[in-house]
């Protein structure tokens, strides 16, 4: 940590690492995967009664309305103890989008399931033939009197055999053109017609799953903004999500792994080993920096540029990642955590998982497209 923090800074760090210290189980610290809900809503729970699960919700939807330095306290003493990773969707996605686009109804149904961890999300936009060019969607949403209904396949839906509701994209009006045409439902999962198929990552894990529909009835009120109208909701949420990708906890977890794993070599770390943990730290230094400025400028009612944030966020992480397997050697190719030292490291699993990073959230060529476009508002290449 290069920040200079102030008085009452440091004061809510030693309270957030004395608590983690007391209160996170040993069974969920220094886990390379997500753990399951039954492990860890548990934890979830804990953060929610102390009042932490959403740092970055405002205090009148029930959020902690953290200051940026705050929420990046909460990131880097998770990171330090080897918090795990949890459910995110409901607290970083939908639960912003309702607080901006929702009716009264749909908030007091929904944020305060999310904040007990009482709902699991999950996210509808990708299908087979409609990825980095969303607008082509196919699912099918017909309008019949107080109902919609769904047919149609989404694919790579995070955490969608987890969950309890998803949020979706479907088109309800054919006759539009295609960024017209498509609506933003709210869609319970045990209703009738929906089957889940799990898909198995790179890192052997079921971290995501196919969703099929096939009829299935959903209530006209659970429309987030207008019918036909939810492209806008659509780009809201991408912005939100991306600043969220933007946060340095990933990046702050891999180079926890490479701290420890310079502890654990000791002097065989030499001298190039001390230079590469070096450029690690700073790499981290300047993402959270990056992700400070976004954050206090869009506090200030500043527009941040999410897409640059994505990149530099994700990209730091697989860079840290690429040098905790080169200070690892030939023991990078283990796939079971090892113990060095006295410390176990994993030194394949995070690695793996980092691949991803890049591509979630729209890839990572995508993101660069945008800022040609938004950002430096070069002329527009050949679209598909
Ligand atoms: C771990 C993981 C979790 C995910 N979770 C979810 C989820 O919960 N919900 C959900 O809806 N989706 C989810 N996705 C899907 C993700 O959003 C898509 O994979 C992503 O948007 C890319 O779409 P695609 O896979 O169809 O690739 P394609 O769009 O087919 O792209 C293939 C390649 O071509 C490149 N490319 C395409 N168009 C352009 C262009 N115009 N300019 C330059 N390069 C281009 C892409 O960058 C990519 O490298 C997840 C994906 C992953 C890997």
């Amino acid at each position: 940590m290069l920040r200079i923090e102030s008085e009452a800074e440091q004061a809510f760090r030693r309270e957030v690492r004395d608590w983690y210290a007391a209160e996170l189980p040993e069974e969920l610290r220094d886990l390379t995967f997500r753990p399951e809900p039954a492990r860890a809503l548990g934890w979830y729970r804990r953060l929610s009664q102390r009042g932490w699960i959403a740092p970055h919700w405002p205090k009148t939807f029930g959020g902690m309305g953290a200051s940026p330095v705050e929420q990046v306290i909460l990131m880097e003493e998770a990171a330090r103890i080897g918090a795990p990773e949890l459910p995110t969707q409901g607290l970083n996605q939908i639960g912003p989008i309702l607080q901006r686009f929702g009716t009264p109804e749909q908030q007091a149904r929904h944020l305060p399931a999310i904040l007990n961890g009482d709902v699991i999300w999950c996210q509808g936009y990708s299908e087979p033939g409609a990825g980095s060019d969303l607008a082509s969607l196919r699912t099918r949403g017909r309008v019949e009197d107080d109902e919609i209904v769904v047919t149609g396949h989404k694919i790579w839906t995070t955490w969608g055999h987890h969950a309890d509701w998803i949020y979706a994209l479907v088109r309800t009006n054919e006759t539009l053109p295609r960024r017209q045409g498509i609506t933003f439902l709210l869609i319970d999962l045990t209703s009738p017609g929906i089957t889940r198929r799990p898909i198995r990552t790179l890192a052997d894990e079921n971290e995501f799953c196919e969703v099929f529909f096939d009829e299935v009835r959903v209530p006209r009120a659970n429309v987030v903004g207008p019918l036909d109208g939810g492209w806008s909701i659509v780009t809201a949420l991408l912005d939100e999500e991306r600043i969220q990708l933007g946060a340095p906890s990933h990046a702050l977890r891999a180079l926890e792994r490479v701290r420890r794993m310079a502890r654990a070599l000791g002097p065989a770390l030499g001298e190039a080993g001390h230079l590469m943990v070096a450029e690690a730290e700073m790499e981290v230094a300047a993402l959270t920096a990056a992700f400070l400025q976004i954050l206090t400028g869009v506090a200030s009612g500043k527009a941040g540029d999410p897409s640059g944030l994505k990149i530099l966020s994700t990209e730091t992480t697989q860079r840290v990642l690429d040098i905790a397997q080169e200070l690892a050697g030939s023991a990078a190719s283990l796939k079971l955590p090892e113990q060095v030292a006295g410390a176990v490291i994993d030194f394949s699993e995070l690695f793996l998982q980092s691949r991803r990073l890049s591509i979630y959230g729209g890839t990572n060529e995508i993101q660069r497209g945008l800022i040609a476009d938004r950002v430096l508002k070069l002329p527009k290449g050949k679209r598909p």
